[in-house]
This record gives C-alpha cells, sequence and structure tokens, in this order.
C-alpha cells in the first residue's frame, strides 16, 4: 500500500527541512498579486527558486512569458507538479484583518489563494527532486509554473504546445476549507467577445440615421436571458460589458463589445452552447441593424477525475491526517468565522455532502465520497486531466465557511495557518507523486482509469486553431 512507503518518512522530512522557505516563496508572491497573464514578478520569484534548488528551467512555454517549466532527475517516469500565482482584480485586502480592508482600493489581491498554491506544488517537486538525488533512483520530476489559471487557459495554450506529452503522472491541489482529496469534476467554459458595430448619429437631431451598437449589447442579453430557460440546467452563462460605446447619450453608439463565458459540463454540450450564443449575437445584430463579430479567448476542458490516484491519495491522507493546527490559529480562524454568514459556513458543509459541526479549522480528512460530483467552476487543469491522468488535493488553509474570491480569502493568505495547510497539502502531493513514481502498477491503473473515461473520445482543444494566449487581451480587464 502507498501509505506503508518506507520512504514516505524521508519525503515529509525532506518536506519540513525546507517548508519555511517555501511559505517565505508564497508570502512574497502574495506581496505582489499579478492577475492573469501579468504576473511577471511572480514568475520571477518562482524561476528564482527552482534555479536556487538545482532544477534545469525551461522559460516562455507555449510562448508564454509569464509560464515555465523547471526539471531534475534523470530517465525513469516523468511526474508533473502543477502550480499556479495568478492574483484577483479588485480582492486587494491586508493581511491578518477581519473585517473589509483594502491595501489598496480596487487592486489586485490573492483571492483564491494561489500565492499558497504555487509554492506548495514547488515544495512537492522539491521534495521529490531531493529524494531523487540522495537515494539515486531514476525518474523525473518537474514543477510547471502556470499563470492565468483565473480567465486565461494556460494550461490549455501549454498541453496544445506539447509540454504533457511525455508526462506519466500530473498532480496538483487547491487551497481550501477541507483536508483531503478532491473529488469533483468541473465544467468545460469559453470565453467569448462579441463586438458590434454600428453607425453614429446625432441622437435627437438624426436618430434614424444612427444604428445602435450598445442597443445590440442589450437585445443580446436579453436574448441570452430567454434562453436560459431553454439550456440545460448544469450549464451557466456570464457576460461583461467591456465597452458600452462611450459616454454621449446624444451620440448614437456605433461600437460595443461584450465578454461572454460559456461553461457546460463536457467539452460537445459546450461546443452546441456556443453555437446557440452565437445565434443570439446575430439576431440582436440583425434587429438593430449592426454588425457582430465573435472572437473566441480562450476555452478550458472539463477534469477527468481519476479513480486509482485519488484512492492512492486517500490512503495517503489517512496516514498523515489533518495539519496540527494550534491555539493561535483557532482563535484567528474564529474571528475570520465571524465575518461570515451562516449560510456561507452551511454552504462548504453542504459542498462535501458533510454534516456540519461547530469547528473552525477541519481536523478531520475528507471521507471518500461514492460519486463523482459536478462543481460548479472552471478550470485549466481540466485540459491537463484530458492528456495525463491527474489528481489534485485539497489543502486546509482557510477557516472553514470561507468562500474563495472573497477578502477573507486575502486576509488569510499569509497567516501560520495557512501555510500549515500548504505544507500538509505538499506532503500529500509528494506522497502520491512518490507512490507513483515507484509503482508501475499504480501508473499503468491510472492510464487504464483515463482511456476508459474519454470512452474512446480524443482531447480536442477548445481553443481555436490559430489562437494565441490572450495575452493582450486579458488588459482589459
Ligand atoms: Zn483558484
Amino acid at each position: 500500500m502507498t501509505a506503508g512507503n518506507s520512504n514516505l518518512p524521508m519525503v515529509w522530512d525532506l518536506i519540513e527541512a525546507k517548508k519555511q522557505t517555501f511559505a517565505e516563496l508564497a508570502d512574497r508572491v502574495w506581496e505582489t498579486p499579478e492577475t492573469c497573464y501579468m504576473e511577471v514578478q511572480s514568475a520571477a520569484q518562482h524561476r528564482e527558486m527552482l534555479q536556487a534548488q538545482g532544477f534545469r528551467v525551461t522559460e516562455n512555454v507555449a510562448g508564454i512569458p509569464t509560464a515555465m517549466i523547471g526539471e531534475a532527475g534523470e530517465g525513469g517516469p516523468v511526474i508533473a507538479f502543477l502550480g499556479e500565482y495568478d492574483a484577483l482584480a479588485g480582492l486587494s485586502q491586508t493581511a491578518g484583518t477581519v473585517s473589509h480592508d483594502p491595501i489598496t482600493p480596487n487592486a489586485n489581491g490573492h483571492g483564491c489563494g494561489h500565492n499558497l498554491l504555487g509554492s506548495a506544488s514547488l515544495l512537492a517537486a522539491t521534495a521529490i527532486k531531493d529524494w531523487l538525488e540522495q537515494t539515486g533512483t531514476a525518474g523525473r520530476v518537474r514543477y510547471y509554473g502556470c499563470p492565468a489559471e483565473e480567465g486565461g487557459a494556460a494550461k490549455a495554450f501549454m498541453v496544445r504546445s506539447g509540454a504533457f506529452d511525455d508526462v506519466d503522472i500530473a498532480i496538483s491541489w487547491h487551497p481550501s476549507n477541507f483536508a483531503g482529496v478532491q473529488r469533483e469534476t468541473s465544467l468545460a467554459n469559453c470565453r467569448i467577445d462579441f463586438t458590434f458595430t454600428g453607425r453614429a448619429a446625432h441622437a435627437a437631431a438624426v436618430p434614424e440615421l444612427g444604428r445602435s451598437a450598445l442597443d445590440a449589447v442589450e437585445l443580446m442579453s436579453v436574448g441570452v436571458n430567454y434562453m436560459r430557460e431553454h439550456m440545460p440546467q448544469d450549464c451557466r452563462i456570464h457576460y461583461a460589458v467591456l465597452d458600452s460605446g462611450g459616454i454621449s447619450p446624444n451620440v448614437v453608439q456605433a461600437h460595443a463589445k461584450v465578454r461572454y463565458v460559456v461553461r457546460s459540463p463536457e467539452l460537445q454540450g459546450l461546443i452546441t452552447l456556443i453555437e446557440r450564443v452565437k445565434k443570439v449575437a446575430e439576431g440582436a445584430a440583425l434587429m438593430t441593424e449592426t454588425k457582430v463579430e465573435s472572437t473566441i479567448l480562450a476555452g478550458v476542458s472539463n477534469l477527468v477525475v481519476n479513480t486509482p490516484l485519488m484512492d492512492a491519495m486517500q490512503d495517503i491522507w489517512e496516514s498523515m491526517g489533518p495539519p496540527a493546527f494550534d491555539a493561535e490559529d483557532l482563535a484567528f480562524a474564529e474571528q475570520i468565522r465571524s465575518t461570515l454568514t451562516p449560510q456561507d459556513i452551511a454552504a462548504s458543509w453542504a459542498q462535501e455532502r458533510l454534516e456540519e459541526q461547530d469547528i473552525p479549522l477541519a481536523d478531520f480528512v475528507l471521507p471518500p465520497h461514492k460519486e463523482v460530483r459536478q462543481m460548479g467552476g472552471s478550470t485549466d487543469v481540466g485540459d491537463v486531466s484530458w492528456v495525463v491522468p491527474t489528481v489534485q488535493a485539497y489543502g486546509p488553509t482557510l477557516a472553514i465557511g470561507t468562500q474563495l474570491h472573497t477578502w477573507q480569502v486575502v486576509a488569510q493568505g499569509k497567516s501560520p495557518l495557512a501555510h500549515k495547510g500548504m505544507v500538509s497539502a505538499a506532503k500529500a502531493m509528494a506522497a502520491t507523486g512518490l507512490a507513483a513514481l515507484q509503482s508501475e502498477q499504480l501508473r499503468e491503473a491510472a492510464w487504464a482509469d483515463l482511456k476508459k473515461r474519454l470512452k474512446g473520445h480524443a482531447y480536442v482543444s477548445p481553443i481555436p486553431e490559430g489562437a494565441e494566449p490572450p495575452i493582450a487581451a486579458m488588459t482589459l480587464k
């Protein structure tokens, strides 16, 4: 069994020896929150750490300046650890606080905990590297520095570039309320910009000569809203107006632009729904006598889970247990909890189908639930999971009830409890990586499971041919 592996204590000791160095890396990334493809300083921090730890570094992966791969070891299987370091706009927040208190109003903040995510994955990769060196074992370990998880689909571009072609097993994690194994699939999604072009005119003197692009955007929203009643209920559509045509009501708006995000449980359903949204856009253009152009910016595939790897990681978590939080961690988590609503707290327990308990931090490991569930969000880990057997952990870095993409996540992002949660995730990931490295049987079972789940479907990139990473477009956000 994986959990009885006699090499485990050694790998965990290697993590313990370097945990402070990597907590400091997570803190530095927290201090320079950068969004979607703009992670210049955060990527530099990761690159420097890879070099300091003795990895061979490849930069500019898939033509993305903030994407990188660090590799160590020779021969043998290839184990990949996926890291992220992008932040979110508008979530600036002072560390360690228990009320909404931005450092700079409307500035960026690490509202999804990716400062911890990248650092723990790199820590796990480093522990495996150190273990390979000290034991003289054949095998390669890689750290994939993946930018733009939030809306940029960098991993889908990295997959398309062939960066994962020779990988045997991929491992990642996400900061969470709980400790355990992720057993959820995610939605496939696609980001599309619709640009309407009309004709300007004096809105009072000659309105009959004008054709409003803004009207077209509004009518498209109305059409999509009516369509919601007639689409599969597990699909999602959201939008943001990027250009409303100007600030002058007395000028008919000649240009307008709206960005849509369309989500569906599977790639095929996504493609069907995108075609319907495009028809609504064309209808809006027809009604307003404007023109519409659509551009797909990025897309991600649904997540494919892997039973043998989830079971191996479950064993490891059960032998390891949750992190040992101390009285100070509990007191801080209790204060954070006082800022949450009863609905926030109930939602966290309900997501895991658990009976609500009156505790601020997870003191248990998530039990394996029987069926694989669908989560509402999307992740570009989905694209990796179609081409490599992939498993992900949950690390307990947040007071129970904390919802992602809130100021409370940022407030907790540099706390001792977050550091403990990230170290426990690094241990679970490294131990799973070690199991996969040492067991050909586990690797074969993981590949057989992936083939079975794909039911003969080949991976088709959700990114249109010729589309480049939307690095420039993201500055519009
Ligand atoms: Zn996230």
